[in-house]
């Protein structure tokens, strides 16, 4: 059976992007079936970036309908046999709510109401279980290349609506291996947060 295509939205736009229902508006929705509820009661109010590359420090890169590898992982659709890394990561069913890629286009999984599978075992101010109350944001790249400049400006237009649909997150942004020292890198030495928080700042005045 062949895949779906999937239609493309373009992130370059400065106007401010929104939350609806839970959604992105700005960003392609790709549903995912790896999430849960968020406990009952759960304040959104945390957001964590990381970076992810399949295979590793590879960009760009599609299985044979076209579908780029990491959406293809985020979706239990990831050919194990395509590459000899991801036999290291066959069967992991894992998530996240944004995916921003290089060119600065965002693709959704899972609604930010809902519980995505990207933390992993995980502590931020001493509340343990990240996944529960946070929102996950993954960026196209690896601990070991610069991120785009359009990656800056789609994650800080997306990080400025998220703020505002959930202000529990404000002043709450952490990298993945803030929460989850010595089990995890990302976003990595290149990721640049005075860049980001610059950006954000402009977006929020
Ligand atoms: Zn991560």
């Amino acid at each position: 059976m062949k895949k779906p295509l999937f239609a493309t939205k373009s992130a370059k736009s400065l106007s401010p992007m929104q939350i609806h229902q839970g959604r992105l508006t700005q960003a392609n929705w790709m549903a995912s079936s790896n999430f849960n509820a968020r406990p009952e009661g759960t304040d959104i109010s945390l957001i964590v970036i990381h970076n992810i590359s399949l295979p590793p420090d590879q960009f760009k890169k599609t299985d044979v309908n076209g579908l780029h590898y990491v959406k293809a992982f985020f979706t239990n659709s990831l050919d194990w046999e395509a590459h000899p890394y991801f036999k290291t990561i066959e069967g992991m069913q894992v998530s996240t709510h944004l995916f921003i890629e290089r060119s600065g286009e965002i693709t959704q999984f899972v609604n930010f109401e809902d519980r995505a599978w990207h933390a992993g075992r995980s502590s931020y101010l001493g509340k343990t279980e990240c996944n529960d109350y946070s929102i996950g944001i993954e960026l196209e790249g690896s601990d070991n290349q610069p991120f785009t400049k359009e990656q800056y400006m789609a994650l800080a237009s997306a990080i400025a609506a998220i703020y505002k649909a959930y202000p529990k997150t404000h002043r709450h942004l952490i990298g993945h291996s803030d929460i989850a020292p010595g089990r995890k890198t990302d976003p990595g030495k290149y990721f640049e947060w005075n860049k980001l928080r610059d950006l954000v700042g402009q977006r929020n005045t």
